[in-house]
């Protein structure tokens, strides 16, 4: 991979520039060890604001941040863009598509996958959203939908087309759900006229008895009470069992018609071919109280890719436990490494959760407080803003919010890159 060794530096390797490999990345010191990053893109994404391209409030440029720009004129680093595809931890190599790496140290901040629960049909006919392209996906299909169900004559197309189902009531459903709604009041009638866009449906379906399960039973009512006054259908205790690109079928012989299923409904560990069985829990890297994996003294796995054994299911694989766990690993990294002994353990802060519903709604869960509506809200824009990588990328959302805030309207509207359907919509 073109790296030179430098025989008094450690390489350290990481292997994801997300949330948790960037952190350790940037903090890691330079004098002591070379640091080589590997990412499969060439950008890091700011997940959390996906639904806002896939519902065309931002343009993907603002949520995606270069990381060869956010590490220029640093010392002892390297970028490879690369896929990585196997590790051998005997070996202390690493193997990607475009050629092999020896580490010192390895650290995995892979993140995590879309989980279909093993049902490839849904994994086939249904949309995810764990990355850019496929908020794009999103965003082009839901353009393309109606720009087909106004040609269509035959009614039963015609309501598939229009109608949305969004599988998952955590965040990121919620979300999405708003956003839809949102467009269903003051975008589309605009947009198309000569459509009835109030036959258009937006499904939510959880599979437990409420909305935002990771948050408090108020924020959860809060939200449900918010999407419910958008005009979004909620049902709760609804497990998807199947779909097969035109109909979603549910328990109890239920089935709702529709071309556009989005997959929210969870996700797993983004393991790499290499480690065994034993390595993981519940899909994900079981590590010590350290973030070492169990069994490979060089070998450290943190952000949504790592299962804490000592603590309750692991983390919540959120955005914050990635962060605070690559600055504790890099902490520790530049702390002498042969005292490990003087090294405390990991400690989660839960510094509280949040979702926002519409454009001016939010619901969020701090340690001491709970907030709705339109200050929770503003905490929200705030706290996404700072959150994001660059000015430029701030200064963009914001003013795409100032102006979807003051016009009710979203601007990028666009089927740049069409979408492809492996069932009905490529013929049409
Ligand atoms: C739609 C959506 C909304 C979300 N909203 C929120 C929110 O509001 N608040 C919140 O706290 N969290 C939210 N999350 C979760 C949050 O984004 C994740 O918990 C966080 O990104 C985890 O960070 P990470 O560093 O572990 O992984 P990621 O940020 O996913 O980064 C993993 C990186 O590894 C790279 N990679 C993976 N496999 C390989 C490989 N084999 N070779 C090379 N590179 C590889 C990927 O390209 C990626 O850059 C959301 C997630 C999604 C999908």
């Amino acid at each position: 991979m073109n790296i030179p060794t430098k025989n008094n530096l450690k390489r350290i390797v990481i292997i994801g520039a997300g949330f948790a490999g960037l952190q350790v990345a940037k903090k890691l010191r330079r004098d002591k060890f070379q640091v080589v990053l590997i990412d499969k893109n060439n950008y890091h994404t700011f997940q959390p604001l996906l639904y806002q391209v896939a519902t065309a409030g931002l343009e993907p440029d603002s949520i995606a941040h270069s990381i060869r720009n956010i590490f220029k004129k640093t010392k002892n680093f390297f970028f490879r863009l690369a896929y990585v595809h196997y590790i051998n931890t005997d070996k202390q190599k690493i193997y990607t598509n475009v050629g092999n790496l020896n580490y010192d140290y390895l650290i995995v901040a892979t993140g995590s996958v879309t989980n279909y629960f093993g049902n490839k049909n849904i994994e086939s006919f249904s949309l995810p959203m764990k990355s850019i392209p496929e908020a794009l996906n999103i965003r082009s299909l839901i353009l393309q939908d109606f720009e087909s169900a106004l040609l269509t004559k035959d009614i039963k197309e015609k309501e598939r087309l229009m109608t949305f189902v969004i599988v998952g009531g955590g965040p990121t459903g919620v979300e999405l759900a708003g956003s839809l709604a949102e467009m269903k009041k003051y975008i589309l009638p605009h947009d198309y006229p000569d459509l009835d866009i109030q036959s258009m449906n937006i499904y939510l379906l959880q599979a437990t008895s409420r909305l935002l399960d990771g948050m408090s039973k108020k924020s959860a009512n809060e939200a449900y009470k918010n999407l419910k006054e958008l005009g979004v259908i909620i049902w709760l205790n609804c497990l998807v069992k199947d779909y097969d690109g035109k109909i979603v079928f549910l328990e109890k012989n239920l089935k709702i018609e529709s071309s556009n299923v989005i997959w929210a409904a969870g996700v797993k560990g983004a393991i790499i071919k290499g480690f065994l069985k034993e390595d993981l829990m519940k899909n994900r890297i079981l590590v010590d109280d350290y973030l070492k994996t169990i069994k490979y003294e060089n070998v450290f796995a943190i952000g949504d890719v790592a299962y804490m054994k000592s603590y309750p299911n692991g983390h919540p694989m959120t955005a914050q436990p990635a962060i605070q766990e690559g600055n504790y690993l890099a902490k520790n990294f530049n702390q002498d490494l042969n005292n490990r002994k003087d090294i405390k353990p990991f400690v989660y802060k839960n510094l509280g959760s949040m979702a926002t519903i519409g454009r001016n709604k939010a619901v969020c869960d701090f340690p001491y407080f709970k907030l709705k509506g339109f200050l929770a809200w503003i905490i929200w824009m705030f706290v996404h803003l700072v959150s994001l990588n660059g000015v430029r990328n701030r200064v963009i959302a914001l003013t795409n919010w100032i102006i979807q805030y003051l016009n009710y309207n979203k601007s990028v509207r666009l089927i740049i890159r069409p979408f492809y359907r492996k069932n009905h919509l490529k013929k049409s």
